[in-house]
């Protein structure tokens, strides 16, 4: 049996160790080319090792001897610096996991379409950047899009063998994270290790964070337009706290089309791994009698600013998805820095865009790789330029 070669950028995160848990499961069907990672040496470099990889890479340039000295007598190529991920993801593999966080996903991401291999996708950031750029460079390379995301992974599992024209609304649920039940007035004073902990799932402190914001599903509506190609209008946000039901399709015989399953990655993952197969997986199996019921509501958008913003984002078009990205990463940022409120990181992220919108120019653009990456840059800078002037 010829072995699948893959690659995993983002190798040492919380999605990065869910792939690398499947994978060593029957690690003889898989020949590792490329692993990477930032600031972990340590995980990466044991993982390259136990995984046989042909290279490691850490984003981080300064690193490249401690990787070095980690991988000393295995064989095993290092690497560093974003130049290195890129050069990592166009080595030949037929399956890559794109698992970095933010929009430092998006070049090497773009890499790995341009040499025709299957993109699973986890790295949402790309697709609210550069959405259309994205699928363009897929279709031209004939490479494949896989979604890694838990909701869209069940939005794409209940399309199987439907037509998208009888496709009513996409319906994504969210937590609500950790401040669903919270007061109001309270949520100013919410702290980093309050919005790190999420009820249900077990993911990297940013998602959980932006969970707690509704920051990722306001990034996770955008994602689901560029994705399946529909009209914002018929993307809904359900509040669901149980997170087992990650999404739901409505078509236009009135069917509800839920996808049902337990809060864990490794799902989502190994659907995208084995696809179009169904493989048996190593997840929890659901107890529905014992779970008893499930509840949802609707989203309070007095709480969650960010799906309105994420409304203006799609009726704004052109580069405004990577004018929103940059300036919540930056507010984000802000947050975990302590130099912003749980409460700002909104208001930082609206000021941006009123800012960049008045100016034109930027989010006007053409959408290339470079002026992504420019709008990008100017929105991390306006959004610092904002925080460090209300910190005066
Ligand atoms: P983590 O923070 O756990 O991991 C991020 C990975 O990216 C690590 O390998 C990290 O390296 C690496 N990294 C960090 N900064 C850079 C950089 N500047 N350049 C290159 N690599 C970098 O994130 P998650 O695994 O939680 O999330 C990864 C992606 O998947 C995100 O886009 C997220 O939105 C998405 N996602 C995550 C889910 C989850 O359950 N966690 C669910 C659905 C989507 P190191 O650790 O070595 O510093």
């Amino acid at each position: 049996m010829t072995r699948r070669r893959i690659s995993i950028l983002g190798a040492t995160g919380s999605i990065g160790q869910n792939t690398i848990d499947l994978i060593k499961r029957d690690l003889a069907a898989y020949e590792v080319v490329a692993l990477t990672g930032a600031g972990n040496i340590a995980r990466l470099a044991a993982d390259a090792r136990a995984l046989r990889a042909q290279v490691a890479v850490t984003a981080d340039a300064h690193r490249l001897d401690d990787l070095r000295a980690a991988l000393a007598g295995s064989g095993i190529e290092a690497a560093a610096g974003q130049a290195a991920l890129s050069e990592a993801a166009t080595r030949p593999a037929g399956w890559v996991m794109s698992a970095i966080v933010g929009a430092a996903g998006l070049a090497p991401g773009m890499a790995a379409l341009e040499q025709g291999a299957t993109l699973a996708l986890a790295n949402k950031e790309s697709l609210v950047c550069a959405g259309t750029l994205i699928l363009e460079t897929a279709r031209k390379h004939n490479a494949r899009l896989l979604p890694v995301d838990s909701e869209h992974s069940a939005v794409f599992q209940a399309l199987v063998g439907e037509d998208m024209a009888a496709v009513e609304r996409i319906v994504i649920t969210a937590s609500g994270g950790a401040f669903r039940d919270w007061p109001l007035a309270d949520l100013p004073n919410a702290t980093l290790a309050q919005a790190s902990s999420h009820p249900n799932w077990d993911m990297g402190q940013r998602i959980t964070i932006d969970s707690a914001s509704m920051f990722n599903k306001a990034l996770e509506v955008i994602e689901t337009r560029e994705y399946f190609g529909v009209v914002p209008d018929k993307i809904e946000v359900l509040v669901h706290p149980e997170s087992m039901i990650h999404a739901l399709v409505g078509f236009h015989d009135g069917a509800l089309m839920a996808h049902v399953g337990p809060p864990d990655m490794r799902h989502a993952i190994g659907y995208a791994l084995h696809w179009p197969e169904r493989r048996a997986l190593p997840v929890e199996r659901l107890d529905l009698a014992a779970i008893g019921s499930l509840t949802f509501r609707a989203p309070d958008t007095a709480r969650w600013p960010a799906l309105r913003l994420a409304r203006e984002v799609m009726a704004r078009g052109g580069l405004a998805g990577a004018v929103f990205n940059a300036a919540k990463e930056t507010a984000l940022d802000g947050f975990i820095a302590g130099h912003l409120s749980f409460t700002a990181m909104a208001e930082v992220v609206e000021q941006v865009l009123t800012q960049m919108d008045a100016a034109g120019g930027h989010i006007d653009a053409q959408m290339t790789l470079d002026n992504v990456v420019a709008a990008d840059h100017l929105a991390r800078r306006t959004a610092r330029n904002i925080i460090e002037k209300r910190a005066g």
